[in-house]
């Protein structure tokens, strides 16, 4: 075997490792919460990862990927061809008004509605296109950082109330990515408030579906899972650190 060879053997070996440590991870942690695994869909964090890395990830079993640029997922969709559609894209990053059509013909769901114009502008897009259901989540921010793109509490129901009179639009869940603190465990208050706003809106019977909670990334999604997430986003603890 040449060099680029044996590097790239290692690559799928270390990567169906990482995928079998993170799923134990969340089983334990699902077990601790007094929760199933199988309730947690791991979607795993392909951004900036080269096309190669989704496809060793497709061969150990990946069955989601979230990416935060259309633009990215539209081009890795392209180069995998037919082996895109084993996998579920799920849009995570901030969607920008003029990439709404991209993003509606690209991914399978959107976590990052923030406001009630752009789910009217999707809803329209999907109209036009002939999308007969699209599914989003919400994307709150919980902790008012200027910097995040989620619609703070006191504009949810208004977001909310948007998506629902969206008849190609279906809300099945919540999304938050909280502050970054190194000290993970000071970020379950958000985890356990979204988790309280999630089974509000469940009460009001706001979703399709079970009310999808989307929380937890590589330094986090333990303590999500023990508190309620249902969709955890991983990349560097899959795909090592970015670029
Ligand atoms: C990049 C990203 C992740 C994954 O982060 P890791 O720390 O690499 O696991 C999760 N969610 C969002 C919204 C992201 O942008």
């Amino acid at each position: 075997m040449n060099e680029t060879a044996t590097r790239m053997a290692d690559g799928a070996t270390d990567y169906a490792a990482r995928l079998r440590d993170v799923h134990e991870r969340i089983a334990r942690a699902a077990e601790r919460g007094g929760r199933a695994a199988d309730d947690v869909t791991l979607i795993a964090v392909s951004k900036t990862h080269p096309v190669g890395s989704l496809r060793e990830a497709l061969q150990a079993g990946a069955t989601d990927f979230g990416e935060n640029r259309v633009q990215e997922a539209v081009e890795k969709r392209e180069q995998l061809a037919g082996d895109a559609r084993r996998a579920r894209w799920h849009l995570i990053g901030h969607l920008q008004a003029n990439k709404a059509r991209r993003a509606a013909l690209t991914f399978d769901v959107i976590h990052t509605i923030n406001a009630a114009a752009l789910a009217a502008r999707l809803n329209r897009i999907c109209e036009e296109e002939g999308r007969a259901s699209l599914p989003v989540l919400v994307q709150v921010d919980l902790a008012g950082e200027k910097t995040k793109a989620g619609v703070p509490e006191n504009g949810l129901m208004e977001v909310v109330d948007a998506v629902r009179a969206s008849n190609h639009l279906r809300l099945v869940g919540l999304m938050t990515l909280p502050p970054f603190l190194d000290d993970a465990e000071q970020v379950r208050p958000y985890f356990k408030r979204l988790r309280e706003l999630r089974d509000e809106l469940a009460s009001r019977e706001a979703f399709t579906g079970r009310g999808e909670l989307s929380m937890g990334m590589s330094h986090d999604f333990e303590l999500a899972v023990e508190e309620g997430a249902t969709m955890v986003r991983v990349g560097t603890s899959l795909f090592g650190a970015r670029a």
